[in-house]
């Protein structure tokens, strides 16, 4: 019998109200995330992708309740983290935790490192003495590649790399079983982001951590995911193994994304020249009828227009919102 998930999320929605201004009345709300569903082992990494804007971000966190979810339900551990309340969120809360995207703007820079990486155990009195809760502190910089010696400076003392070291030090402090990482190496240089990923990657294992990874860059998510979904417009347009995906990807708009990432990096079935979308990416106040993607898609057809292409398994839990991804699974991922 196989194993309950860690996280399971089912039809999530969040909505926004409609601005209204001088310029327009009070319309449509914005659909930022549009019914999405997965599931997510223990131990197990899923890379979340898709362009500035297409709801991967307030995705996230909405799962962490961050942003309250407009409906839908976030299974963890087998309870009901959309229905908890009082000490039972708390406690579940301690067990799901976020790296952000921006280190510097999320660290308090009137408090030292040490303060910072041990406030989480001070709030919830994860230890009775002072003694004890430093001792953990300066073993979590240990882990995450901070000398120890650094408890007592401040946030503005480090680079960019180290001062995301130190919100993955506060993130995992309390040792939680899932965090949610939203681009967390997009403000960094190339040459740091992989030191980081690689630290990720090193937890993942050592303490047993499950990622919700988040970014824009199908080459991060490459180097640090198990299985990938790809959103566009609040909507889940493909899910797949990460080997699986790259080799054979079976939606248009993942193609495309695809194509831009440097050719030794993409799969060698998936050799041929760059796709480039036309126009830019709609209002999630007023998305496209029929598949949200169709205005931009090179391979659309009238139907395309009318009906909402379901997310339907294609072969071996290989998810596709295409109403001719078998067309393109037959390609094998070779865009010709
Ligand atoms: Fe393109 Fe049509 Fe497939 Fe949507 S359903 S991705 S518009 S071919």
């Amino acid at each position: 019998m196989s194993e309950s998930p860690l996280l399971e999320v089912r039809n999530l929605r969040k909505y926004f109200p409609a601005e209204s201004s001088v310029f327009s009345r009070k319309g449509s709300p914005i659909k930022a995330v549009e019914d999405v569903s997965f599931t997510l082992d223990a131990r197990e990494a899923l890379g979340v992708v898709g362009e500035s804007g297409c709801g991967k971000s307030t995705m996230g966190r909405s799962v962490l309740r961050l942003i309250e979810p407009t409906s839908g339900t976030v299974m963890f551990k087998g309870q009901d983290f959309t229905k908890a309340a009082g000490p039972e969120l708390r406690r579940m809360r301690a067990d799901m935790q976020i790296i952000f995207q921006d280190p510097y703007a999320s660290l308090n820079p009137r408090m030292t490192v040490g303060e910072i990486i041990s406030e989480p155990l001070e709030i919830k009195k994860r230890y009775k003495t002072k003694d004890e809760t430093r001792e953990r502190v300066l073993k979590v910089m240990e882990v995450v590649g901070l000398n120890p010696k650094y408890y007592n400076r401040y946030p503005h003392e480090f680079s960019g790399g180290q001062r995301q070291r130190i919100g993955i030090a506060r993130a995992i402090v309390l040792g939680p079983s899932l965090v949610v990482c939203d681009e967390p190496v997009s403000a960094l240089d190339v040459s740091i982001q992989s030191q980081v990923l690689n630290l990720l990657r090193q937890l993942q294992s050592s303490m047993g951590i499950a990622y919700i990874f988040i970014s824009h860059s199908l080459s991060v998510i490459k180097h640090i995911s198990d299985r990938v979904m790809v959103m566009y417009l609040g909507s889940v347009m493909e899910a797949a193994g990460k080997d699986e995906l790259f080799a054979s990807p079976s939606h248009p708009y993942t193609r495309a994304l695809l194509s831009a990432i440097p050719l030794p990096e993409r799969h060698s079935k998936d050799k041929h020249q760059r796709i480039i979308l036309q126009g830019d990416l709609p209002s999630p106040a007023d998305p496209p009828s029929g598949c949200v993607f169709h205005t931009r898609c090179y391979m659309a057809e009238d139907i395309c227009s009318r009906e909402v292409p379901e997310l339907r398994d294609i072969g071996n839990g290989h998810l596709a919102a295409c109403h001719f991804c078998d067309r393109c699974k037959a390609f094998g991922g070779d865009r010709s």
